[in-house]
């Protein structure tokens, strides 16, 4: 076997290991959330960005395997951007064979005339964005609405409301829609954004850029992302450990009162499951649980 040749091998093996990766992970969001039932409409956002491209490509790759059946119809939004490409998406699909929505609206001059330059515009545009989708899911009887959405977006998410919104949220893979009549879902939850990203390279998705309205990405949003990645390079598997929390809550150990009765609370003889080690200091490190637990035997 000549050296091209080994190349492209391993190149189609790390491919095909990406591709089942993400289909798995995507599998097992949709299946732990219940995010697609039997004749389920699904209407896929499609951006243009890498994260929508994936989604609507797993999702096809699921849709053909999958005992439960369901039906798929992407739409895009043309917000009428300057110098946004309009005939990248319907020639892809076309191609793909999916059918599909664009829908014309211009909320690019909305903005525009709106929030006064300089100032950012992307919670103005999204929320314009949002109101469309949703039109446009009932026009279509959609009964899901999924996005592209992905673990790192989550995180993100998370410490923004942490940080600024003095919340403990973040977006949930599967939610009721502001006017109670779409639900919405996010597949990607389990995936990795560099995942993604390798994959729409791979795939060769004709990425449509995200800034062409001249709009920065929200400045707090920005510093957030590179926190994560920054720990994502220091101290491996922390954003894994993060995002395991999320699906590990303890109300009982938080301070939220609307969560937990604490008022309520009575000692009793009976061993008590949401219990602590009263005045014992956390901690993680393996070896140390270990050892208490040896000394306790
Ligand atoms: S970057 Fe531009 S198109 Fe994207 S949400 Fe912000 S304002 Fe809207």
């Amino acid at each position: 076997m000549s050296t091209t040749e080994a190349v492209s091998r391993k190149a189609q093996h790390d491919m095909n290991k990406l591709h089942k990766r993400l289909r798995r992970l995507v599998g097992t969001a949709i299946a732990d959330f219940n995010m697609i039932e039997e004749g389920d409409r699904v209407m896929v956002c499609l951006s243009g960005g890498k994260d929508s491209y994936a989604l609507l490509d797993i999702l096809r790759s699921l849709q053909a395997h999958a005992q439960t059946r369901f039906e798929l119809i992407a739409v895009n939004l043309d917000q009428k951007q300057p110098g946004f490409p309009e005939h990248v998406l319907p020639e892809y699909l076309s191609a793909i064979g999916v059918p599909f929505r664009i829908v014309e609206q211009d909320t690019y001059s909305v903005v525009k005339r709106l929030i006064p330059e300089g100032k950012t515009t992307c919670s103005l545009c999204s929320r314009l964005r949002r109101g469309a989708l949703y039109r446009v899911a009932g026009e279509l009887g959609a009964t899901k609405i999924a996005l592209g959405h992905h673990r790192d977006d989550i995180l993100e998410t998370l410490f923004l409301n942490l940080f600024y919104g003095g919340k403990l949220k973040t977006m949930p893979p599967k939610l009721v829609s502001d006017d109670g009549r779409n639900i919405v879902i996010r597949p990607l939850a389990y995936c990795k954004e560099k995942d993604l990203a390798a994959y729409a390279e791979m795939e060769n998705f004709p990425i449509i850029p995200c800034n062409l309205c001249g709009s920065q990405k929200n400045l707090q949003r920005q510093v957030v992302g590179e926190m994560l990645q920054q720990w994502d390079r220091k101290f491996p598997g922390r954003l894994e450990t993060m995002f395991t929390a999320l699906q590990n809550i303890q109300p009982s150990h938080l301070l939220d009162p609307a969560l937990y009765d604490f008022k309520r609370l009575k000692a009793g003889n009976e061993p008590f499951p949401d219990g602590d080690k009263a005045f014992d200091s956390e901690t993680f490190e393996p070896d140390v649980e270990e050892l208490l637990h040896s000394t306790r035997d």
